[in-house]
């Protein structure tokens, strides 16, 4: 559908659960005392949303967590969605630890791409990141995945100052000799990010062109949203950059996010939005949540304020895991 400011919404991210098998440092406590509480929705309301997504023209789902794939029922989830008619596109972002497992289960007909969150290479950057992975597995996770015939793969790399700016050579060279983009993302001042310093995207351009030569934008949509593509010399992948505070992409924003608690985010700033899994719980009709989501798509704020001392709506104090990013 299209928002007030003209924005085609159809794309829908949809948190499925808030636990994590990582504590990602810039993402979640490391004791999640305060939100112990699992949360998820179950497989019927997930189909139910996406049933009335789709029927406002939302083409295209990414599942989400928290780590989604610590779902025994994450297959049944994704083959479900892509069942929905007027649904195009499921993909998954993951940080890549249950992939063999999970992969054993669904096609590359099913599930039509793979986000995998790699920030580090080195062991020891990635336990201080992830403060109890091991990157081995997250790497297992994504040669699994090419193995098995999936193409449409991309690594998520949060770039984060004094943590593992120095890899961001190493970690574009993945994209040297496997058909895959590499995806450098600013981190966005949320929650637990606020405390550390983003490196902005034009500072990774230069080290990059410095280090492999120059960047040459590519043509063609290559995923859901904001994140522009380059190639750099003799690479067989991609080079992606989604930089939502220096290269602010609000005016094309074309998605809602679904919480794990099962509210509708119309912004990833802002509070705006509405409480589906209440309305389900009521058991209202599949017309009346139409008319909800629709409501709520309308008022979908103008954009983010992360560089504003002030902003006219409530702003997010949910952790990323329950969002999904
Ligand atoms: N566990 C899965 C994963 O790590 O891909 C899915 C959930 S995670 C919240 C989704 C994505 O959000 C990851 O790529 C993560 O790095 C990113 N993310 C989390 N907090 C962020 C922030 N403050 N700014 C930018 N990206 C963030
Ligand atoms: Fe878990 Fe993903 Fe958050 Fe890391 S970024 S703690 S893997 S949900």
């Amino acid at each position: 559908m299209i928002d007030q400011f003209g924005r085609l919404i159809d794309y829908a991210r949809i948190s499925v659960t808030n636990s994590c098998n990582l504590r990602c440092v810039y993402c979640m406590a490391e004791k999640n005392e305060l939100t112990s509480e699992k949360l998820h929705l179950s497989v019927e309301h997930i189909i139910q949303i996406c049933t009335a997504f789709a029927s406002l023209d939302i083409r295209k789902i990414k599942i989400t967590g928290g780590e989604p794939l610590m779902r025994k029922d994450i297959a049944d989830i994704v083959r479900s969605v892509k069942n929905i008619d007027g649904i195009k596109k499921v993909t998954l972002t993951t940080n890549g630890i249950l992939l063999p497992q999970v992969l054993e289960d669904l096609s590359s007909r099913e599930l039509d791409g793979i986000n995998i969150s790699l920030d580090s290479l080195d062991a020891n950057s990635y336990k201080a990141i992830t403060r109890r992975g091991s990157v081995n597995d997250s790497l297992s996770g994504l040669n699994f995945a090419l193995n098995r015939g999936f193409s449409n793969i991309k690594i998520n790399c949060v770039v984060i100052e004094g943590l593992n700016d120095q890899e961001i050579e190493n970690i574009a060279a993945l994209a040297f000799d496997k058909n895959i983009a590499v995806r450098f993302i600013e981190i966005m001042p949320m929650g637990f990010a606020k405390q550390h310093k983003l490196v902005p995207q034009d500072q990774i351009v230069m080290r990059l062109e410095k280090h492999f030569g120059q960047l040459v934008p590519c043509s063609g949509n290559f995923g859901n949203g904001p994140a522009v593509y380059y190639k750099l010399p003799d690479f067989c992948g991609k080079i992606g950059f989604i930089s939502a505070v220096s290269h602010k992409f609000c005016t094309s924003c074309n998605r809602v996010r679904l919480t794990a608690a099962g509210h509708l985010k119309t912004c990833l700033h802002f509070r705006n939005g509405v409480d589906l899994r209440t309305l389900l719980e009521n058991k209202v009709s599949q017309a009346e949540l139409i008319c909800h989501i629709e409501n709520a798509i309308l008022q979908k704020p103008v954009g983010h304020a992360f560089c504003s001392s002030f902003s006219e709506y409530e702003e997010e104090f949910a952790d990323m895991s329950h969002i999904g990013g």
